[in-house]
């Protein structure tokens, strides 16, 4: 492991002393022009940036209601100062929600309003220069858009937005974060974030059918591309071949087969996740949601399923509707879309399931609430069941199971640490400091529940415990899917054709 400054973890989370600063010198890898160009970006800074970047911030003012609802209303309250992550972990008051968003609230007097127009040193109005557009790409990349400062704002101000905002703006003037550039190139012209190409795909699936039969006795069929299939199942492809996440990959296939259920990935609708939502661009989240529309089409399936994500999942929940919908060819008679969690415990509610918990007995579960499930999204036609369902599926599967802290659970629950497109070695520091008070709640339950396990369905969230929990002393495997708990526990060979 790189050497890295790790906060101590107290008993419970505490508010930090102002440290100024402490995180100004982590910088980006800035896009290149060949990440930048095939996306419609320009490939380096404009000349006249500053102007096209107020052009473009008086574009999105017009465009969302909301972004200048959001710049006007505040009221430097302070309920917001010691709700984010990043702050908690690192004291630098840029990463206070109020003062983050200052940084575009500052501009936007400075050329929107008459006081900041023609008085800017009175209401502290910044023009858009040198210094302020290295803050932006700073700190507007040390926000991972998880909204928990939003619950706690009195007027449900969303940071989150004025972060995708932001990048929207930097982009446009050709300053780009590599990461999430590179990522969404990699889905248009291969299919999937990590870069798979079919022929690697089917290969590791027929890899992972054969791990289930020599583990199971039974062929369980991973299949691509099969026309006709009730089911289009959607995943992140982190869960084709990284580590914990195929486990969670294996226990879908199960739920398939055990319930009987014709299902299919598609080879070019090969991730569910959408880096679009990161870097704040319609266009691109359109783009990569309409592939998997496309593709619900072409295989002519009835209903779409999608995996443990969670950024993936508020895309799919909250926008592919009015992004990409209507999804006129799918059975009506099923939610569009429905996580695999739902659809894991509808069938398992109506006996089309049957799990032995004891093979689970080794573990003591605590669940994860992902921020784009918890606070952006549903699940299940119940308020809060995207609380409620993949609790009762873990309890389902598993005798033991604690929750952590009521505060940074359900609604304020907090991020990993490396959500919002931050999940990169260079922000490898902030991603560390960032999951301090998820740490200090889990470390809680560790130590009064013996909570050993902790369960997840975000690919993000699973490679950022995995890779970051050793730094606190806790091991890699303490993390997996909670369709990686349904793998163990799940009886084959009962229940098909049961519904
Ligand atoms: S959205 Fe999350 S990461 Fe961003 S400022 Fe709010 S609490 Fe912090
Ligand atoms: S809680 Fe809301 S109104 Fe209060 S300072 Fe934060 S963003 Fe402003």
């Amino acid at each position: 492991m790189a050497n890295h400054d790790v906060p101590e973890v107290k008993e419970d989370i505490e508010t930090p002393e102002l440290h100024e600063g402490a995180t100004a010198h982590l910088a980006i890898f800035p896009a290149q022009e060949k990440h930048m160009v095939p996306l419609g970006f320009p490939g380096a800074r404009v000349e006249n940036w500053q102007q096209a970047g107020v052009d473009k911030l008086k574009d999105l003012l017009e465009k969302y209601r909301s972004l200048q609802v959001y710049l006007d209303i505040c009221v430097k309250c302070g309920s917001c100062t010691d709700k984010c992550h990043y702050f908690l972990g690192t004291g630098d008051p840029n990463n206070m929600p109020v003062q983050r968003a200052e940084l575009m609230r500052s501009v936007y007097r400075r050329y929107f309003t008459p006081s900041g127009k023609f008085f800017p040193q009175l209401v502290n109005a910044r023009d858009f220069d040198e210094e302020t557009l290295k803050k932006w790409v700073t700190y507007f990349h040390q926000c991972s858009q998880c909204r928990r400062c939003s619950v706690f704002c009195p007027y449900g101000i969303d940071t989150a937005e004025i972060t995708m905002a932001a990048r929207e703006i930097m982009d446009a003037i050709g300053v780009g974060h590599k990461y999430s550039q590179e990522i969404i190139g990699k889905v248009h012209t291969i299919g999937n974030n990590l870069g798979i190409p079919k022929p690697a795909l089917n290969g590791t699936l027929r890899f992972m059918e054969d791990e289930i039969l020599d583990a199971t006795g039974q062929e369980v069929r991973l299949p691509v591309d099969v026309k006709g299939a009730e089911v289009l199942m959607v995943a992140p492809s982190a869960d084709f071949f990284s580590a914990p996440h195929v486990e969670s990959l294996m226990g879908y296939a199960k739920v398939f087969h055990a319930a009987g259920v014709s299902y299919s990935f598609s080879s070019i609708a090969s991730e569910a996740a959408n880096f679009g939502m990161f870097i704040g661009s319609y266009e691109q989240k359109r783009k990569i949601a309409s592939r998997i529309a496309e593709q619900a089409r072409e295989l002519g399936v009835k209903r779409i399923v999608v995996g443990e994500c969670g950024h993936a999942w508020r895309v799919a929940y909250s926008f592919w509707n009015t992004l990409v919908g209507p999804f006129d060819t799918l059975d009506p008679r099923y939610p569009v879309p429905q996580h695999i969690c739902e659809f894991t415990n509808d069938l398992y509610k109506r006996g089309g399931l049957t799990f032995d918990k004891e093979t689970n007995d080794d573990k003591v579960v605590t669940f994860h609430d992902s921020c784009n499930v918890a606070r952006a999204s549903r699940m299940g036609d119940t308020p809060g069941g995207q609380f409620t369902i993949p609790r009762d599926l873990i309890r389902a599967t598993c005798n033991h199971y604690a929750d952590m802290d009521a505060d940074t659970i359900h609604e304020k629950t907090f991020c990993c640490g490396g959500g919002g497109g931050l999940l990169t070695d260079e922000l490898m520091d902030l991603r560390i400091k960032g999951m301090l008070p998820r740490v200090t709640a889990l470390k809680q339950v560790m130590k009064h529940d013996k909570v050993n396990f902790l369960a997840l369905i975000c690919a993000i969230c699973k490679a950022q415990f995995s890779k970051v929990l050793p730094y606190y002393d806790i091991p890699m495997d303490t993390v997996g899917g909670v369709h990686q708990l349904v793998n163990n526990a799940i009886v084959l060979g009962k229940n098909k054709g049961v519904v």
